[in-house]
């Protein structure tokens, strides 16, 4: 059922040139992305889009972010092996795995309890281990576990959330996308116990951070 073969392999490095191509300069993010096999991320029925640089839907009405944009926050998170890592909204697990290649000990929530469960045995099958995965609310961080060297939001936040500033390491990155529709890709970078700094880059689009209702 995992299968992964050369030609999957050899789309792989087509798709690692098309996200260098659009800007993304980070060799061990590239790296990732010729190791990890997207297509078993995927539904069977979008797996020939699978190399493809673009969302697709999975379970639960959610999507599996492009790979572009999963560079590219990566890329900005500066990930150090060992780094401790917080992500908010596991989904398919691609972008956990992801971190996992780049040697963070990763941290995960997701609150859709479905994809919650199916990525869990999922990434355990592929060989990821990340450190915990999380059956919850993202807005909410992980506080016992915290604080984290890096924490990537994958999902779109109307509003940063306090809870997930107040979990970040002075010297932290938190790269997050800001937005109700269209979401600015935001960077805080935590310079002392109240100080952080914030950058702002492109526009991009992701399904909305959801707030708990349960
Ligand atoms: N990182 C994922 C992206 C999935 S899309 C991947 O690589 O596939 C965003 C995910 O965030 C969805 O799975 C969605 O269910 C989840 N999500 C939305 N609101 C959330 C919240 N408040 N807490 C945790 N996860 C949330």
């Amino acid at each position: 059922m995992l299968r992964d073969t050369f030609k999957h392999k050899g789309k792989r490095l087509q798709l690692a040139a098309i996200v260098e191509g659009k800007g993304v300069k980070d060799k061990k993010v590239l790296e990732a992305i010729k190791t990890i096999p997207r297509h078993l991320f995927m539904d069977s029925s979008f797996e020939d889009h699978a190399y493809q640089d673009k969302a697709f839907p999975i379970a639960a009405d959610q999507t599996i972010s492009q790979p572009y944009t999963v560079a590219y926050q990566t890329e900005l998170l500066e990930i150090k092996k060992g780094d401790s890592v917080l992500e908010i909204g596991t989904g398919s697990g691609y972008q956990t795995a992801v971190l996992c290649e780049l040697g963070a000990k990763v941290y995960s929530i997701e609150r859709q309890q479905e994809l919650f469960k199916k990525t869990k045995i999922f990434l355990s099958k592929l060989g990821y281990r990340p450190k915990f995965l999380s059956f919850g609310d993202g807005y909410k961080g992980l506080p016992q576990y915290a604080p984290f060297d890096k924490i990537i939001v994958t999902a779109g936040a109307p509003f940063v959330p306090k809870a997930l500033l107040a979990q970040l390491k002075v010297g932290g990155r938190l790269v997050i996308p800001v937005g109700e529709n269209v979401q600015v890709m935001t960077l805080y970078v935590r310079t002392s116990e109240k100080g952080f700094d914030k950058k702002e880059f492109g526009d991009f689009r992701f399904v909305p951070l959801l707030e708990d209702k349960n």
